[in-house]
């Protein structure tokens, strides 16, 4: 279980009572019999008059959100596989104030003042936290009986890759570095069905779980890479509405969880990658192509526009005045060399030597430090979005600073400042202390 890998509490003589407690899932308070003083967290003797007559109550475990925080990123890296979550202070009934966490609830439901209840999160055979969830049990995402075990590995969907139906996931390459999804409904040209959207948006949540994995490579089955939203699921004017819906969520899902996916997303385009194919591409950090692939977006034709991100993410990737012209003209028969030369690709290889020159891509990215390419992908993507310069200089900084702390950056950084054919012992202190400085 990679929660054991967490710190576990450092107990002293006076904080053993509330740890055992808690593992028996109470929350107990230490009360000073001496000034009348609830006491948190437990003290050797009371904070406000020094007595060291100290008891316990037991806390009724209801509490108001007094402040609390979103965790997004940029955090200790054992606890990256539990984001977002949430940090708070919250007040007890009892009158204290303790620093917690809020769990089983969608961050964006909590308020300042909100009523939460205590549970137990187990991270040990001999410690359980103390924990908060929404009172209002209509805001809990599981019944209360459920405690909140945020162990991620089975999406609520029931979806796993042994059952996947529309797309193949397969994880190898040296140290199993490398995952590969692939879209695979051949004979629809790999076009994207609610299921398959379903199936992508678990695949790329799912990965981002494996350590190992620093490569996903998309591609596609057949002769294509994707053809888009597969036009069945475009519907009588019946089901206008849950079309709708589908574009505008579940499809749109699935390029978010390529773009947010924590992996560098390579792209393999293998053949026809069109419409919202092209917007999964987009949604890629490096796009490679052979020479006969066909790429475009062709929705204008229907009278539409790209919905999944695509007249946001074309016009960020080539000059504006030709994302416009691939969005105007609605052709697909854009050539993976036209496209290169618009500022699109990564790179186009020839027919013959696509499956070689893009193995070697792979191999040679998969080789590095899976935490190194996610950091390079955040401080990257920051800096694209548009922040200034000084701003993105700055991610840049903590984004190096926090992977020289990594544990096993800092195994790499110990057997080069071992390895003594490379530098002198000075020149290396000096590279890793302006590395830390930036
Ligand atoms: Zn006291």
């Amino acid at each position: 279980m990679k929660q054991n890998l967490k710190p576990i509490p450092v107990t002293q003589p006076w904080t053993t009572e509330f740890w055992k407690a808690a593992k028996d899932g109470k929350l107990m308070v230490q009360h000073c019999r001496a000034c009348g003083a609830n006491i948190f967290f437990p003290k050797k003797v009371c904070p406000e008059c020094w007595s060291d007559d100290l008891g316990w109550i037991q806390s009724c475990g209801r509490a108001k959100v007094y402040t609390y925080s979103v965790m997004m990123d940029m955090v200790e890296p054992k606890f990256m596989g539990d984001l977002p979550y949430v940090l708070a202070m919250v007040d007890l009934e009892e009158g204290i104030r303790m620093t917690t966490r809020i769990v089983n609830c969608n961050p964006q439901d909590i308020a300042i003042d909100m009523p939460v209840a205590v549970v137990f999160e187990d991270i040990s055979p001999e410690f359980a936290l103390p924990v908060f969830q929404p009172a209002d049990e209509s805001l809990r995402l599981q019944a209360p009986d459920e405690a909140p075990q945020a162990t991620g590995q089975d999406a609520p969907t029931g979806l796993r890759p042994e059952n996947y139906q529309t797309i193949l996931y397969e994880t190898g390459g040296e140290n199993g570095a490398v995952c590969t999804i692939t879209l695979n409904r051949p004979e629809k040209y790999n076009a994207i069905n609610q299921r398959m959207a379903l199936e992508l948006v678990d695949a790329f949540r799912r990965v981002r779980e494996i350590p190992t994995v620093g490569v996903v490579v998309l591609t596609g089955a057949g002769k294509a890479f994707c053809t888009g939203g597969d036009l069945e699921v475009f519907p009588s004017l019946a089901e206008h509405t849950s079309s709708l819906n589908w574009l505008a969520h579940e499809g749109l899902d699935v390029q978010r969880a390529i773009a947010g996916c924590e992996k560098v997303v390579i792209g393999k385009i293998n053949g026809h990658c069109l419409a919202g194919g092209l917007e999964l591409a987009l949604a890629c950090d490096l796009l490679y192509a052979t020479e006969s692939a066909r790429l475009g977006t062709t929705e204008i034709n229907m009278g539409v526009l790209p919905g999944w991100g695509g007249t946001a993410r074309l016009p960020r990737s080539m000059p504006v005045f030709r994302a416009r012209e691939i969005v105007f003209s609605g052709r697909k028969d854009y050539t993976a060399k036209e496209m290169y030369d618009m500022g699109l690709l990564t790179r186009v290889f020839a027919d013959d030597g696509f499956e070689s020159g893009f193995a070697a891509v792979v191999k040679n990215i998969a080789s590095k430090k899976p935490v190194a390419l996610r950091m390079g992908k955040e401080v990257m993507a920051r800096s694209v979005d548009g922040c200034d310069l000084e701003t993105a200089l700055a991610v840049e900084r903590n984004g190096i600073q926090w992977l020289t702390y990594a544990p096993d950056i800092q195994a790499l950084l110990e057997q080069f400042r071992a390895s003594p054919d490379q530098l002198t012992r000075t020149q290396k202190q000096s590279n890793l202390q302006s590395d830390r400085k930036g």
